[in-house]
């Protein structure tokens, strides 16, 4: 499955012709994770991305959705066994989220204890405004080698940084995030072998337009310099990466 850019978080349901921005990542060798934000859109995400090389879907319940989809856990729950990849799930403590906290832990907990149970998945985790909760969570709920975390569009400190380096957890960055100087700094303390890419599109904008897949090569031009490394160095580092996380659980790299 040689492929030429990641963008392990996008929301290909979300965009108004996703069957045609899934058929491109197809066409260029852009290994995509299509995330979901209810268990209701896996089938279809699922059967669309079967025969696909290079398209995977994950299966997901989104923390901002959590109060209002609560009721789909059991869903969820249902689906787990036919997937390998878990997203988007987590906590968001912004602002307009917090007041569900409470609700987002319980289920976040469960989702956590359910995959740790069944082993070998690959989760994409939202932790906006909510760090050190989904760090408590993981490091509580999630022992390591039942499974691998990849924190998504990581906003925490550098200190919690390391604790998630230590927790095992890998980073996929994008494009909004690199573009501030937070995220530059903390490109300093996490090392390499945990990085990915990721877009987030359709909710990240580059420019005046929705991120899609193939935005993510500007990603990879901005961690060059950021490291001061070649475009070629990251793209082997990116690769050799989602390679590891693919197979660090022993099984099959689907
Ligand atoms: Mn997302």
């Amino acid at each position: 499955m040689p492929f030429k850019l990641l963008d392990f978080h996008c929301h290909l349901d979300l965009y108004p012709d996703f069957e045609a921005v899934l058929a491109l990542s197809e066409k260029n060798k852009i290994f995509t994770l299509a995330v979901t934000t209810t268990p209701m859109a896996w089938p279809r995400n699922r059967d669309l991305t079967s025969d696909k090389r290079y398209v995977r879907a994950a299966l997901g319940l989104h923390p901002q959705l959590a109060v209002d989809h609560a009721d789909k856990i059991s869903i969820w729950e249902t689906y787990l066994p036919e997937a390998h990849y878990i997203g988007e799930v987590g906590v968001d403590g912004s602002p307009n989220f917090a007041n569900s906290l409470p609700e987002q832990i319980k289920i976040f907990r469960h989702v956590l204890k359910c995959c740790a149970e069944i082993g070998g998945r690959i989760l994409t985790v939202h932790t906006l405004g909510a760090v050190k909760i989904a760090l408590d969570l993981i490091e509580s709920e999630f022992p390591r080698g039942r499974g691998k975390i990849v924190l998504h569009w990581f906003t925490g400190t550098k200190a919690e940084a390391l604790r998630a380096v230590d927790l095992g957890c890998y980073f996929s960055v994008n494009l909004s995030m690199l573009n501030t100087k937070k995220g530059h700094n903390l490109l300093a303390v996490i090392p390499i072998e945990r990085i990915l890419t990721e877009t987030d599109g359709p909710f990240a904008m580059v420019e005046d337009r929705p991120a899609r897949p193939s935005d993510v090569e500007s990603v990879v031009h901005l961690l060059s310099k950021i490291r001061k490394v070649g475009f070629n160095i990251i793209e082997n580092n990116i690769f050799a990466n989602l390679q590891t996380l693919l197979n660090s659980d022993g099984k099959k790299a689907n």
